[in-house]
Parts: C-alpha cells; sequence; structure tokens
C-alpha cells in the first residue's frame, strides 16, 4: 500500500552533529529490509523519522505520493514494534490485541473475528483469556507485533531490534512469527538490527549503515560476493573479509611474489588490496598454477568450522574451512587458492 520514499532527507539532534547524513533513500512496498549497523550509526533515529515519532531536520518523508513529514505518528498508520515490548499488563491478550480496534471504533462483532485470527496467526490462540503479565518475553513481543497488525490499514511494520530480550532459543521462533505476519500482512517491513545474521536470514535487502550513512545496500548475497566498500567487507560475514595489499609494477600486480591474474579493466592509480572471503580460500597443489605457497600459523576450532590463519609470504589471511574438510597441523607448508575474489582502492570496490 506504500512506498516510502525519504527525499534529501537528514537529522541533527540539538548537537548539530548528522545523527543521519543527508541522503535519498526509496523503500517499495511489500518488500521486507534491514536496517545494519553499529550501535550509534543512526538506525533509530531513521526508524523515528519515518514512524513520525521524531521530525527530520532537513528533508520530507513521503508516502507513495503523500507528503507526511508533519503528519503525526497516530495517522500514518505504522505499526512500530520496539526493543521492549508494549502491552498492558493488567488486560488479557485479547484485550490487548482488540484495543486498537476499540480506539477506531470498530464494532465488537467485527473486532473478535479480527482478533482471533491475528492471534491464530501468531499462536497465541490458547493464550487470549490470560492476562499479558503472565506471559513470557517472547509472547509478549508478539502480542505488540499483534497490536500493530490488527488493524487492516497497516502501511508498514517498523521493528528496532525486536529481538534483543529475547531468549536465544527463542529467537528462531520468534523470527519465523514475524516473517509469517509479514507474509500474511504483505506490508512493507524495516527491521533495525546490529546482528547481520539476524539481517541475513530476514530481509530482502539489507541496509548497511556507518556513521549516518547507508554505505551499501543490496541482497544479503550482494553483500556477501561484492562487498562495495571494505567496511561492508569487514562488517558482513564471520570472520570479515581479507584485504591483502598488492605489489605494484607497472601494470602488474603482485602478491608474494606471484602476478596476479583477472586484473579489471580500468585499475586506478595508488594502492590496491584484492579482498577475500575467509570461505573462498582452498588448499590446492603445489602444481596449481593459480596457487600461492602459505604456512599455516594457528587452527581455531569452532565445531562445525575451522578458521585459519595463514601466511602468504609476509601477508597474513585467515581461511574458513568446513569441518569436513582435512587441515594439516599449524607450521605446516601448503599451497591455497582463491577461489573468488575483489579488487579495492581507497577502501573502495574497483568495478569491473
Ligand atoms: P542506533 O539506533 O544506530 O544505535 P541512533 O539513531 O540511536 O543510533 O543514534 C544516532 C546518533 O544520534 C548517535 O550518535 C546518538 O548518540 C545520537 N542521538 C540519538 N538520540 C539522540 C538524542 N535524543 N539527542 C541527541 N543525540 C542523539
Ligand atoms: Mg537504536
Amino acid at each position: 500500500m506504500s512506498r516510502i520514499h525519504l527525499r534529501e532527507l537528514g537529522h541533527s539532534y540539538a548537537d548539530g552533529v548528522y545523527a543521519l547524513k543527508p541522503t535519498d533513500l526509496v523503500f517499495e512496498h511489500g518488500k521486507t529490509y534491514a536496517l545494519l549497523g553499529p550501535s550509534g550509526c543512526g538506525k533509530t533515529t531513521m526508524l523515528n523519522i519515518i514512524s513520525g515519532l521524531l521530525q527530520p531536520s532537513e528533508g520530507r518523508v513521503f508516502f507513495d505520493e503523500q507528503d507526511m513529514t508533519v503528519v503525526p505518528t497516530v495517522k500514518r498508520n505504522i505499526a512500530q514494534v520496539f526493543q521492549f515490548p508494549v502491552v498492558y499488563q493488567s488486560k488479557t491478550v485479547f484485550e490487548n490485541l482488540a484495543f486498537p480496534l476499540q480506539c477506531r471504533s470498530w464494532e465488537r462483532s467485527r473486532i473478535t473475528p479480527r482478533v482471533n485470527e491475528i492471534a491464530d496467526m501468531l499462536g497465541l490462540t490458547s493464550r487470549l483469556g490470560r492476562p499479558a503479565r503472565d506471559l513470557t518475553v517472547d509472547e509478549k513481543q508478539l502480542i505488540s507485533l499483534g497490536r500493530g497488525l490488527v488493524r487492516d490499514d497497516v502501511a508498514a511494520i517498523l521493528m528496532d531490534e525486536p529481538l534483543t530480550v529475547i531468549d536465544p532459543q527463542m529467537k528462531f521462533e520468534l523470527r519465523r512469527r514475524i516473517k509469517q505476519a509479514h507474509t500474511y500482512a504483505r506490508v512493507t517491513v524495516i527491521y533495525v538490527t546490529h546482528d547481520q545474521n539476524e539481517a541475513m536470514s530476514f530481509a530482502d535487502e539489507i541496509l548497511v549503515m556507518k556513521d549516518g550513512l547507508v554505505v551499501q545496500r543490496g541482497t544479503p548475497e550482494a553483500l556477501f560476493e561484492r562487498p562495495a566498500n571494505t567496511y561492508v567487507g569487514n562488517f558482513i560475514g564471520s570472520p570479515g573479509m581479507n584485504f591483502l595489499s598488492l605489489k605494484r609494477s607497472g601494470d602488474s600486480l603482485s602478491l608474494a611474489g606471484k602476478i596476479i591474474s583477472g586484473l579489471p579493466i580500468a585499475l586506478p592509480e595508488g594502492d590496491i588490496t584484492l579482498g577475500v572471503r575467509p570461505e573462498h580460500i582452498s588448499f590446492t597443489d603445489a602444481s596449481d598454477s593459480n596457487g600461492f605457497a602459505a604456512i599455516i600459523e594457528s587452527i581455531e576450532d569452532h565445531g562445525s568450522v575451522r578458521i585459519l590463519d595463514v601466511l602468504i609470504g609476509d601477508v597474513r589471511a585467515r581461511m574458513k574451512l568446513a569441518r569436513e574438510t582435512t587441515v594439516p597441523p599449524a607450521a605446516s607448508a601448503l599451497t591455497v587458492r582463491f577461489n573468488r575474489f575483489c579488487f579495492y582502492a581507497n577502501e573502495q570496490l574497483i568495478e569491473d
């Protein structure tokens, strides 16, 4: 129902420093988005501007063609879920879910089936008669979500780190319910998190933020395969991307004395680094023409995977290997290859 367009939008709080640097962003109708970035990068500021809890110091907020910048929150048809559940503790679950409809003067005969439908979708049917205070925190978070969804005019669901207070075991279940709610309501969802796994597993598109600016937006796959800058390369992935300094002589670049082939056509001046994911380095035969001589420095066992530090010449890189891969002991000499990689100059991806 609504495409959200932030036009030349920026925000500074009283201190005059931009919490959100002026930018233009569009959220298409019906898609799921994650705003991902470390604490303090401006995620909550952006969300609160979309919901109307905060007035931007510059720029406009449009829902479709309608300018919403000064429209109050209650008139924006936004469902918002915060870190901590917002429920009426002494009211029953039914009453909590019915409340937004009573406020909109729905008739009782319409309220009951609607509340039942939402409770069923969220798995809260057996709890409807209980006071909210008897419920677990993840169930309360579902009530918060339900209170937003129960209205039939919701333009978007905005969630600000909704799993923060949830037990790790329950996070998976709650995330599944949130996804289900999205499929059910077919609205735009903007989900704020500092956790890349939450963002990756939830969103069609991720907006990675740094210091009040979106530094890359794209599918989880795009962020993983072709980070637009070294910041995203580091932030996404565990461990992050390796950035290996290359040595330049004339038109060629080399690593550990070996010329690198497959360079982009137009190489900028200055220092070039090769970005390679730990997942994309593998062992190979000494005879492999794309191989690099390496020495294993250390091996960390993470259960399902092992993370290795290897030295390629005097450059250190991390490899991530599946449990099944046979790993020689530390200090072993071997040959590694890069199966996929990108090039960077001044911390920015060099496009082919
Ligand atoms: P995030 O949600 O990504 O952690 P925020 O949007 O809360 O980031 O904050 C962005 C920046 O704005 C931070 O530097 C924060 O200190 C500052 N900030 C947030 N809220 C206020 C406020 N009410 N007054 C002044 N500065 C604020
Ligand atoms: Mg925040």
